[in-house]
Order: C-alpha cells, then sequence, then structure tokens
C-alpha cells in the first residue's frame, strides 16, 4: 500500500499486521461475540500484549512510542473487524478512557491505572453522560463533596461504555455547586468501591457486543489521590478529549464504510438478476459510485483534520466537520449496502445488516450531529 501523509509507510506496516491480527483472531469470531452481546475479556490482554493497547503511548508506561497516526490507523482497521460493539470496547479504552490519565494523570496515576491499562489487564471507560445530561455536559448532577482528603459522590451515569466491566471509570462530576462549566472535577472511580453500583446493562440498536452500562453511586468515597487533574478544571480535559474522541469517530466511520463498500461491490459483480451481475445496472452502478465519492471525501476530510491535530494546529471547525460528515456517510452508505444486497441485506448473516445498524451510532455518540453543526456555526462567527 502506497503511504499517503500524514501516514507513513511505517504506518502502513502497522496497517497490514493489524488487518491480519483482526481478520485472524476477531472477525470469525464477531458474529458470535455480537449473539452473546460480549466479546471475551481475554481481547483486551491479547491486545495488550501485541502492543495495541498502548501505540501511541511512551515506552516507559508499556507502550510502543508511536504517535496519534499510530492509533489512527488502528481505529481505522478496528472498524474493518465484523462488529461495531468490539471496536467500541477496545476504542473506548484506547481513544477515550486511557489518554486523560496519560494527559492529566500524575506519575503515581499512570503507574496504577495507565500502565495496566495498556497491558489490557485493567478495562477502562470515561463516564461523563447522565440520565438528564448529554449534549449539555455543564449539566452533570452528579456531585463530589470533599470530607477532609476525601471525596463523597453521589449520582449516577448512563451510556456508558465498558461500563458493566470496567475497572477503573474516569468519572466527570460536580466539585462546586457554581453552574454552567465552571466547578467540573474528575474522578478516577474503582469497580468494588462500596456505594457504586452498577444497575444496568443496556439493549442497544447495534454495538451488541459493547457492554454499555448505567452506574449508580450512593455515598462512594473516593481518596483525594483519584482526583484527576485539576480541581474545578475538568472542563479542559473533556475538550482536550473531544477532539481526539471525534476524530476517532470520523477515523472509524471510514474504516467501516470502506469494508463495507468493498464487499458491497464484490456482491453486486457476483449477484445475477436478469441475467447480467446487478452492478451493471445503471441504476446500481450510479449508487457504487456515489457511495465511493461519499467515502473519499469523508476520508480526505477526516485526513485533513488528522494532520491539523497532529501538528498542533486548531483544528475544531474542521475535526466537528469530519465527525458530522463522515459519521453520517456511514449511514447512508451502510443504508445503500442494504439496498444493494437486496433481501439478503436484511439478514443477519450478512454483514451489511449489522453495519447499518452499528453506523446508526456515529451521528450520536460523542456530540451528535446537531451540536457539531452548532459549533461549526460558531466557528463560522455566527
Ligand atoms: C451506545 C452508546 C455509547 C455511549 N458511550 C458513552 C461513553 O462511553 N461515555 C459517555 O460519557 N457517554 C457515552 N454515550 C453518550 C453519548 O455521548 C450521548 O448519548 C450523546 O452525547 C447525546 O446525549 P443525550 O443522549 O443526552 O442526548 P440529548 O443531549 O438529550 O439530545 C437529544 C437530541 O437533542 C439534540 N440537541 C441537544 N442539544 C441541542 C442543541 N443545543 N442544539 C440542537 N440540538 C440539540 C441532540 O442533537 C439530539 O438530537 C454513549 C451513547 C450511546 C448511545
Amino acid at each position: 500500500m502506497t503511504a499517503v501523509p500524514p501516514f507513513t509507510e511505517e504506518h502502513e506496516e502497522l496497517r497490514e499486521s493489524l488487518r491480519s491480527f483482526i481478520e485472524r483472531e476477531i472477525r470469525p469470531h464477531a458474529p458470535d461475540w455480537e449473539a452473546a452481546e460480549e466479546f471475551p475479556r481475554e481481547l483486551f490482554t491479547r491486545m495488550g500484549e501485541l502492543g495495541f493497547l498502548g501505540l501511541k503511548y511512551p515506552e516507559e508506561y508499556g507502550g510502543q512510542g508511536g504517535d496519534y497516526v499510530h492509533d489512527a490507523v488502528f481505529t481505522e482497521e478496528m472498524a474493518r473487524c465484523g462488529s461495531g460493539g468490539v471496536a467500541a470496547g477496545i476504542g473506548a479504552q484506547v481513544a477515550i478512557a486511557s489518554p486523560p490519565i496519560y494527559k492529566f494523570g500524575t506519575e503515581e496515576q499512570k503507574q496504577r491505572w495507565l500502565v495496566p491499562a495498556i497491558r489490557g489487564e485493567k478495562i477502562a471507560a470515561l463516564a461523563i453522560t447522565e440520565p438528564g445530561a448529554g449534549s449539555d455536559v455543564a449539566g452533570i448532577r452528579t456531585f463530589a463533596k470533599r470530607d477532609g482528603h476525601e471525596y463523597v459522590v453521589n449520582g449516577g451515569k448512563t451510556f456508558i461504555t465498558n461500563g458493566v466491566r470496567a475497572d477503573i471509570y474516569v468519572t466527570a462530576v460536580k466539585t462546586t455547586q457554581e453552574g454552567g462549566h465552571h466547578g467540573l472535577s474528575f474522578l478516577v472511580l474503582e469497580k468494588g468501591m462500596p456505594g457504586f453500583e452498577v444497575t444496568g446493562k443496556l439493549e442497544k440498536l447495534g454495538w451488541h457486543a459493547s457492554d454499555t452500562g448505567e452506574l449508580s453511586f450512593s455515598d462512594v468515597r473516593v481518596p483525594e489521590e483519584n482526583l484527576l487533574g485539576e480541581e474545578n478544571k475538568g472542563f479542559y480535559l473533556i475538550m482536550a478529549n473531544f477532539q481526539w474522541e471525534r476524530i476517532s469517530m470520523a477515523l472509524g466511520a471510514v474504516g467501516g464504510m470502506q469494508a463495507t463498500f468493498e464487499r458491497t461491490l464484490e456482491y453486486a459483480l457476483e449477484r445475477q438478476a436478469f441475467g447480467r451481475q446487478i452492478g451493471r445496472f445503471q441504476a446500481i452502478r450510479h449508487k457504487l459510485a456515489a457511495m465511493a465519492t461519499k467515502i473519499e471525501a469523508a476520508r480526505d476530510l477526516t485526513s485533513q483534520c488528522l494532520r491539523l491535530f497532529i501538528t498542533g494546529q486548531d483544528a475544531l471547525k474542521e475535526v466537528s466537520m469530519a465527525k458530522l460528515y463522515a459519521c453520517r456517510a456511514a449511514v447512508e452508505v451502510a443504508d445503500e449496502a442494504v439496498q444493494i444486497h437486496g433481501g439478503y441485506g436484511y439478514m443477519r448473516e450478512y454483514d451489511v445488516e449489522r453495519a447499518l445498524r452499528d453506523a446508526r451510532l456515529g451521528p450520536v455518540g460523542g456530540g451528535t450531529g446537531e451540536i457539531m453543526k452548532e459549533i461549526i456555526g460558531k466557528q463560522l462567527g455566527l
């Protein structure tokens, strides 16, 4: 494969080894794991062993000493694994839950949580969303009250990826009664803390193999050593994390669309109707042409914001555009793929049925399409 910046030859080599690992060790099991609504915990340790959970982290923490582009390759390739749920569970660990520990954690916190997360020995989750506050992050109500050297946490979270079986939860709390973005902090809650309960495993349209949890905190006593970053400065952490989360979602959308497209093109050349391959009908040919164009546009937009992000430039508008466009395009491409597969497209046996259900999360999770448009609008001075 020829490397197109920001990807280098070395990134493309990683792509090849990831692709063959995924084809060998994940894809064949994906249908069973989706049906079981869980993938084995051992997949975390296996991927940790192979170094895939710490591509962008320094070697001193067990990482591979790579960069964000290595992680971009990882995210694109994981989207080809045949299960949005597996990609989401592993992706939550790599792209949203461990980065704040690396970026804002003390040395002691990194040794305690980041090192085992990179090894895949501890599962991590990022817990921000609450039943009453999703898009409106500043509206969270979970409260952490100081009591000596501890915080006493009350509240709850919902829709948390890895939420049922995680060991560590990077959790957004309010630490003052002030409204708006003030008084937000992050505490790392650990499974087993008295008063911390997983109250539900949520049933979903897609991402079946990932556990999406509902959490309740009732007088959970959290030592002050578990404060991540500065007290009352949690909004910076959220903002820092959102950019990479959104680029990751755009990358996953591109990888997923590409895989769906390849399968659909193959199908269109195989399936016969009225004495010819269905791909030779102009209507189907045009659908495939439009799908390929959307994927290319999404890939270019995503690569552009990746280039801006890795060179430290302000990419708020571009990241929001890439997330908005690529995640919506993934739904449209999967929908057309189902159409091209006809009745087979509606059957569980064919990947495109799952691809459509899985893709639908894109315009909702990690900042909705409407919120992306709000951000873009503000960047345009509106
Ligand atoms: C499968 C899954 C996994 C998830 N994983 C995690 C996770 O690991 N951690 C985590 O913290 N969260 C997670 N989430 C939560 C996700 O990020 C939120 O669902 C998302 O941010 C939307 O919030 P909400 O569901 O409260 O919707 P709401 O904010 O209630 O929005 C409802 C509708 O109103 C629209 N809307 C809201 N505000 C505006 C506005 N200002 N202008 C225009 N329209 C607006 C929205 O776009 C949407 O269409 C997950 C969600 C799902 C479904």
